[in-house]
Order: structure tokens, then C-alpha cells, then sequence
């Protein structure tokens, strides 16, 4: 399993320029261009007992994070594939990813039984 991008907690949280796609190795795995693989604030995953208003707060700032980060459509991808259960990725708390799981399983779900009435038409004509 890929090892999380900001599962470092240990140094600050530094500022990356955004890397224009052509401009990135392509071979190098997308997370070492990861903003918060400095994430010395935990701005990306709960501690315990984290009030909601310190929760709110706090996934804000990591969003603000991936907002700059050159890699949040990999990363974003990378955490509905898997699916990671905790965390932001991508500018994503683990809710939302619910969310947009949950809206691709419907549409998926829509386009299989679109096409088995397409193939049921075809077959009957
Ligand atoms: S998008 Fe956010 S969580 Fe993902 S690598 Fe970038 S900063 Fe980290």
C-alpha cells in the first residue's frame, strides 16, 4: 500500500510553488511532490477526541493546503481508489470522499442499466 504523503507529522507544513504537469517527472511517484509531506501542524489527520469546531478549523487549513499542492487530483484519486477512511486527501475529508464514492456508484450503477436496456433494444430489433 502507498505510503501516505503527509503521514510524516514531524516538520512544518512548507509553502510549494504549483509544478505545471509537463514540468514533473513522470516517472516519479506523485506523492513526492506532495505539499504536506511536512506536515508539522497535523492539519490532515484527527487527533483523539478533537472537538468539532477544532476539527472544522483544522480541515479547513488542510484544505487550503491541498488547494496549492501540485498533486491533488492524484492525490484525490489515489484516496477514492484505495478508499483511505481517514483524513483529508486532496482537498477531501474522508465525508466528502463518502459523498463522491457514493455518487459514482450511482452513476455507474445508471450507465450499467442504460446499457443492458441499449442491448435489450438492439437484441429486439
Ligand atoms: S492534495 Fe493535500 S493531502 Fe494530497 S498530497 Fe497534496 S497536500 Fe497532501
Amino acid at each position: 500500500m502507498l505510503q501516505p504523503p503527509h503521514s510524516s507529522l514531524q516538520v512544518a507544513v512548507v509553502p510549494a510553488q504549483r509544478v505545471p504537469v509537463r514540468d514533473r517527472d513522470q516517472d516519479a511517484p506523485w506523492h513526492t511532490e506532495a505539499v504536506c509531506r511536512r506536515d508539522e501542524a497535523g492539519l490532515f489527520f484527527a487527533p483523539s477526541k478533537e472537538p468539532t469546531a477544532a476539527r472544522l478549523s483544522r480541515e479547513e487549513a488542510a484544505k487550503r493546503v491541498c488547494a496549492r499542492c501540485p498533486v491533488m487530483v492524484e492525490c484525490r484519486e489515489h484516496a477514492l481508489l484505495q478508499p483511505e477512511p481517514y483524513g483529508v486527501w486532496g482537498g477531501l475529508t474522508a465525508a466528502e470522499r463518502r459523498v463522491v464514492l457514493a455518487r459514482r456508484r450511482r452513476r455507474d450503477m445508471e450507465l450499467k442499466k442504460a446499457a443492458r436496456t441499449t442491448d435489450r433494444i438492439a437484441q429486439a430489433g
